[in-house]
């Protein structure tokens, strides 16, 4: 008997060719998903293969979805299959659930673990039904579903073990497939946010393009503003200084104009103000600038002049105004006064060359000039550099300043604690020159130092004497920055006030934007003044750039709010904000607030309520004399036990 007709062994046979062609259709599935990664692609493939695998009727894969509630048919072949891939269903729904919660297959032999109600409930089902669980490395995936058999019979364990066998292998592949395509989303994702992020940045930069543009041009006329003007004149000066070359600014202060904004409306004064500078742009060439400072205010820069070229300017200027401008059906006229300042003739720095256009403006206004070039001679505000030093030399050396005192009385109580010492020049020929002019003259004259010790000498003094007549006040003394930053000046201070006993009567003002330069060194002196007893107060407080963090770390124990926020602050609810803010923050870092410029006894009771400590300002007292102070401190004594 030939082997071959032993029907065992041809039972063997047909098995072993069934056992190849499976091999050879889950190597194919392998390769043909293994280079797919397009996951619907992978879906179709891996339904496909099953179904030839066990011969359903239809297979279907259901996978979970990504909020773990709902699962959906991702993938299906033969009856059907069109219609129901796509549909989501509750996870605990049908057999998905069952094997969802038991992470094992369903299929005909699950029957025999059911309880008895539970599979009267799925015996139906269990027949017609197998459905194994795919599994991916790091997640469940959900599963792989055959549903009836093509040959009518039910799937029995040869199917469970083949399909078992299938899902093992393609769940991994889905799972792959998968990740790459939630890499692709989020690498989309991504490309849309860069893109956003793109245009976002666009309009950023358009905008602080707009920023830069609000903040150094006129949006009126689009003319330069005082910012850029400031930046090219410092620019044409070191050009000049290089060159030897001398470039002029031009003033144009339009006469009346307040007039033409009243009687004819704003809208008409910016259509003036438009059109002239039309006109003045005309006559500009390249090099030149033209801006508008504000108000009715145009400034030209002409680099590369003289007088005699500048003087033509002007009055060419001059004539550009002449020809009357059309508003609506009338015709107005406007004037204008000019006033010019020359680098260097007439100062070498920004500020020395604008004061002096203004300064020259205000002479042709008054004179009725049309334009004036700047001449120091008539400049009865600036004394001639020479003359002045000398002056201010003589005058230290015969003791000739003066301190005149401004009290300080507690917002709470009314009395007098402290007294502020402000300098004083009375000029034989000149009359009162006030500190505004004489101390920027002393600190450039390099003779600040020499005021300086001599004033504080002189406030010691006073103090000493007043607490015989039975006051005992802290006199504040204003220190120049110059002089604070003198590497000899603790051991100079020492020298004037000797003792902690002494030094208690003294406070040294000083502004906050010292705090900028040299922070390191300043804390290291200014540690140094309150170990000889003496207190430390910031003056003039809000207008200038003190951070807060550095002033906590600074051993000052006081600060005065500048006059500027306190005047208006019944009238201006900004600057009543501003102080109150600063009185809430000077307490919170535990200062004294004095309040500087009180005026009105309104300020004053305003101030009160809001806490400030301390009150300084004309409602008080002016600064007076020495012994103007004694007279006040015993009548305001009186008046303090009366009232
Ligand atoms: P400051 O330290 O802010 O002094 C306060 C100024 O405001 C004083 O001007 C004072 O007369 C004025 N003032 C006081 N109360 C009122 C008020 O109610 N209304 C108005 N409108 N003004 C008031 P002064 O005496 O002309 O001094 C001006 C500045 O000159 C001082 O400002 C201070 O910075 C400086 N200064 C004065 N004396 C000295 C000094 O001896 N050394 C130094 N380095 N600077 C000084
Ligand atoms: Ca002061
Ligand atoms: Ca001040």
């Amino acid at each position: 008997m030939s082997t071959r007709k032993n029907p065992v062994f041809l039972n063997l046979e047909e098995n072993l060719q069934d056992k190849e062609a499976e091999i050879e259709l889950l190597q194919e599935t392998f390769t043909e998903i293994g280079s797919e990664l397009n996951l619907d692609s992978v879906f179709q493939i891996v339904a496909n293969r099953a179904r030839e695998l066990v011969g359903a009727e239809t297979i279907l894969i259901p996978i979970l979805d990504e909020n773990c509630e709902t699962y959906t048919y991702r993938g299906g072949a033969g009856n059907n299959a069109d219609e129901i891939v796509g549909e989501s269903l509750p996870l605990e729904f049908g057999v998905c659930g069952w094997v969802w919660r038991h992470k094992k297959p369903w299929w005909q032999g699950v029957l025999d673990e059911l309880s008895e109600e539970e599979r009267n409930l799925w015996e139906k089902e269990a027949g017609t039904m197998i459905l194994i669980p795919l599994q991916g490395k790091r997640h469940f995936l959900g599963g792989i579903a055959g549903i009836n058999k093509a040959n009518g019979e039910e799937f029995n364990r040869r199917d469970l073990s083949l399909l078992s066998m299938f899902a093992s292998i393609v769940a991994i592949a889905i799972e792959n497939a998968m990740a790459v395509k939630k890499i692709e989303e989020a690498h989309k994702i991504t490309e849309d946010y860069q893109l956003r992020l793109e245009i976002l940045n666009k309009q950023l930069l358009e905008s602080s393009r707009e920023l830069e543009f609000l903040s150094l041009y006129d949006t009126l006329t689009l003319l330069p503003n005082r910012t850029l003007f400031r930046d090219r004149l410092a620019q044409h000066i070191s050009l000049a200084k290089s060159d030897s070359s001398q470039c002029a600014i031009v003033l144009v202060d339009l006469n009346d104009f307040k007039q033409i904004n009243d009687a004819l409306g704003h809208d008409s004064g910016d259509h003036v103000l438009k059109e002239i500078s039309e006109r003045f742009k005309n006559i500009l060439n390249s090099h030149e600038t033209l801006a508008r400072p504000g108000g009715d205010e145009f400034m030209f820069l002409f680099p590369n002049t003289d007088k005699q070229t500048i003087t033509k300017k002007a009055k060419s200027i001059l004539k550009l105004l002449n020809q009357h401008f059309n508003i609506g059906k009338s015709e107005i006229a406007v004037n204008a006064s000019i006033g010019i300042a020359l680098y260097p003739e007439h100062g070498d720095d920004i500020g020395e060359l604008m004061r002096h256009a203004d300064w020259a403006m205000y002479r042709a206004k008054k004179t009725k000039q049309g334009f004036n070039i700047y001449d120091p001679n008539n400049d009865d505000t600036s004394l001639g550099k020479l003359t002045l030093q000398a002056d201010l030399r003589n005058t230290l050396e015969k003791n000739g300043f003066e301190l005149y005192y401004q009290p300080q009385v507690t917002l709470n109580d009314d009395q007098v604690i402290a007294i502020e010492a402000l300098g004083r020049w009375p000029h034989p020929e000149k009359g009162f020159i006030p500190p505004n002019i004489f101390i920027p003259a002393l600190e450039q004259a390099s003779l600040i130092d020499k005021y300086t010790y001599w004033a504080i000498e002189q406030s010691l003094k006073h103090a000493m004497e007043l607490k015989e007549h039975g006051h005992n006040l802290e006199i504040a003394i204003n220190i120049s920055t110059q002089t604070l930053t003198n590497t000899n000046f603790i051991t100079n201070v020492k020298q004037i006030v000797k003792d902690q006993d002494r030094g208690r009567y003294l406070v040294f003002e000083i502004t906050e934007n010292l705090f900028l330069s040299e922070y390191e060194r300043l804390l290291d002196t200014l540690q140094h003044i309150c170990d000889l007893g003496i207190s430390l107060s910031i003056d003039d407080f809000g207008t200038g750039y003190s951070s807060l963090s550095r002033l906590k770390k600074l051993p000052v124990s006081e600060l005065k709010i500048d006059q500027s926020f306190v005047k208006d602050m019944v009238t201006s609810s900004d600057d009543e904000t501003i102080v109150r803010s600063t009185i809430d923050l000077a307490h919170n870092l535990g200062l004294t607030v004095v309040a500087e410029g009180v005026e009105t006894e309104k300020v004053y009771n305003r101030l009160r309520d809001l806490g400030c400590d301390i009150a300084q300002g004309y409602l008080i007292s002016k600064p007076i004399s020495f012994n103007a102070l004694k007279d006040f401190l015993k009548n305001h004594k009186e008046n303090f036990i009366n009232s």
